[in-house]
């Protein structure tokens, strides 16, 4: 899990950005299935804190919450703090 491990999905979030990803960005499954690795599936995030957010948002709304905000608008608010 240490970010000297090389992931396939990380190589691949890579070759979709064009870039080579940093070692503090972290990849997203959009859908939630791991083994699902097709680049529309991934998302590069800045960080741990905008991952974490980001299932944390999920989790909620799997429970039948209903959120103020759609996902991307409610990121960029916290991530601005
Ligand atoms: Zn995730």
């Amino acid at each position: 899990m240490g970010p000297s491990v090389t992931r396939r999905y990380r190589d691949i979030a890579a070759w979709r950005l064009g870039r080579p990803l940093k070692p503090w960005e972290t990849v997203h499954h959009i859908d939630g299935d791991h083994s699902d690795d097709h680049p529309d599936n991934l998302r590069v995030l800045s960080g741990p804190r905008p991952h974490a957010l980001i299932h944390w948002y999920e989790r909620r709304e799997a429970r039948g919450v209903q959120h103020l905000w759609p996902l991307e608008e409610w990121l960029e608010l916290h991530q601005q703090k």
